[in-house]
Order: C-alpha cells, then structure tokens, then sequence
C-alpha cells in the first residue's frame, strides 16, 4: 500500500533519484513536495493501464504503475512454455486487464502467478487470472493470509465507491505450490527465483529474480521511496534482505511500486536504515525521548531524503529496536 502518499513519494522520488526520475513520477499528478492526497478522492483511480505494457529484458515485460496510489508495477515473465506474472492489480477486474495485456506478448497455456506480498493491490486481483493458474506462495504469505484474512480489503473498500466495487468479491486465491525459503520455476529457457525475503515491509514479503535477465522484482522491500516497515519488523531484516538482493548483482530493479531502477535502490535503502540505526541508539543512550528523536533525526534527514511522513516509522522502529 505505499502508493499512498503519492505527494510524498514524488519527493522523495525526486531527493533520491535526480530530476528526471521526479518528471516522470510528476506526470502521475500530485505535485513535487505537496501534500498527500487522500485516499478517498484520489483523482486517478487504481486501474492498470492498457497497452503500455513495456519490454525492460529479453524474457521481462513490465506494465508500470505511472505512478499511481494502489496500482503495481505488473511484472510478465515469457519463457517458451509458461508465463509468469508477478502482482495482480486492485481487484478481479485489474487481473482481468492483466490478462489481456499478457494475451498481446505470449500464446503459453501455462501460466503462473506469485504476489510481492498480499496487500489488496497486489494480491486480490488473482480473480481476474484463468481458473488452471497455478498459484506460488510462501509458506510465511499462507500463515498471513490465515492470520489476517480480508482486514486490509474492508479497509480498501472503504477508501471510494469505485474501491469497493474492484473489490466486491475479491478473496485470495489458494496456493497452488507452497514454499518455505526459495522455490525455482523453469519457464522454458528462463530460470526464474523465487524468493520468501522474512518479515519485511509484510510476514510474507517475496522477491523474484529472473535468472537470464538479471531482473529483480523487489516487492516493498527495495523502492526508491523510504522504506515502510511492517509493525513488528526488525529494521536488521531490512539490511539483510538488501545484501541479499545485492548479491544477485541485478541489473534491474523493478520495484511493486514507483520507478524502475537499479542496485542503487538497495544501496541507498541500506543507508537510510544504518543511518537511522545508529542514530537512534545515540539519542536513545544519550537519554532522548522517542519524540525528540523523531524530531533530530528529521531535521538531520531532511536534506537528504525531503520532508516525509515516510520518515517517521522507520524512525520509531529504530529507536524502539535500538539497545
Ligand atoms: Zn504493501
């Protein structure tokens, strides 16, 4: 759910990856630096786009996000046997939409559907996909599933009318294959990783990495944006899911949501965490309260990464995890 505040991403967007990445995170409204819409009267509604899809490799097709609130970077995945999807949209209908975007780049019967992690936009448009889809999840996205159900759906749903509609219906779909740690799928001439990254931005963050390509789809856990830490989660897990995604040595990074990049995005996600580590633990030794921690390291940061309500959870987490 981190195209939420849209505003905010477009600055941070614009501190971290340079002014050309901003124009083009611009063009999805909301200006540079203002405020966040609210969700409720988003004036761009969460729909995967037609006919946009884009080749980023030889076997990798992506349909971006524009930068919208609520809608994925899609991933396409074509080998000479089977397609893999990667993220499903809003809702059956922006599956659906999927669906016709992967039926103009492959004819395989075979296909195959993972999630970066099972909030609404990523996950609940599984609806959307034919009934012989076979369904790859972590064993950690399953427990999340069971733990949390449609929490998170009712939520969406209350955002508009059209958010309710997209998810009239909408129900997870049961997993096919079940993984604990890595499970590997052969595509036909395209070796693709799937990976369970632990307890990240989500329980049951993944990532994939196509294996030819050099493609890494980083879910939640590698954006351009700050990162958004699920409660309960150990900013350590932070560091080590960006060291591993670093040792695939990407060439591309294609993020759930925001622009594509490289493995600066891991580099500079990696940084931000180790700055607010040790900085936290300073204050907090030196007798600081959370709040006036929060407010330093804000004030410290804002050069850097803008003025971001982003901030403030990872802030919080470190000073709570701090010794
Ligand atoms: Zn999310």
């Amino acid at each position: 759910m981190d195209g939420r505040r849209l505003g905010v991403g477009v600055a941070l967007v614009a501190a971290l990856m340079g002014v050309a990445a901003a124009q083009q995170a611009g063009t999805a409204g909301g200006p540079a630096g203002g405020p966040a819409p609210a969700q409720a009267t988003s004036p761009v509604p969460p729909l995967i786009r037609e006919g946009v899809t884009e080749r980023i490799s030889t076997h990798v097709h992506v349909i971006p996000d524009n930068g919208v609130s609520l809608v994925p970077n899609v991933g396409i995945v074509v080998g000479s046997k089977a397609t893999l999807v990667i993220d499903t949209g809003l809702g059956p209908r922006n599956g659906a939409t999927v669906m016709r975007e992967v039926a103009t780049i492959s004819k395989n019967a075979e296909l195959h559907l993972v999630t970066t992690h099972v909030h609404p936009e990523h996950d609940l448009g599984a609806g959307g996909f034919p009934a012989t889809t076979k369904m790859i999840r972590s064993k950690d996205q399953v427990d999340e599933i069971a733990a949390s159900g449609l929490e998170m759906a009712k939520r969406f749903a209350g955002f508009s009318t059209l958010h309710a509609e997209l998810l009239q219906g909408a129900d997870f779909r049961t997993a096919d294959v079940t993984f604990e740690k890595e499970h590997t799928l052969d595509l036909g001439g395209v070796t693709v990783r799937v990976l369970a990254m632990g307890f990240n931005h989500t329980r049951g963050d993944t990532a994939t990495f196509v294996e030819p390509d050099a493609v890494l789809f980083s879910g939640d856990v590698s954006m351009a944006w700050l990162p958004s830490v699920g409660a309960g989660a150990h900013l350590n897990q932070w560091l080590t899911s960006q060291d591993r995604f670093l040792a695939l040595q990407p060439s591309r990074v294609v993020p759930s949501h925001g622009p594509m990049g490289d493995a600066a995005i891991m580099t500079k996600t990696k940084a931000f965490v180790s700055t607010i580590q040790k900085r936290a633990a300073e204050l907090k030794q030196a007798g600081k309260t959370v709040e006036e921690t929060m407010a330093t390291l804000q004030a410290e940061l804002e050069p850097i990464y803008g003025r971001s309500p982003r901030m403030a959870g990872p802030i919080r987490a470190a000073y709570t995890q701090a010794p």
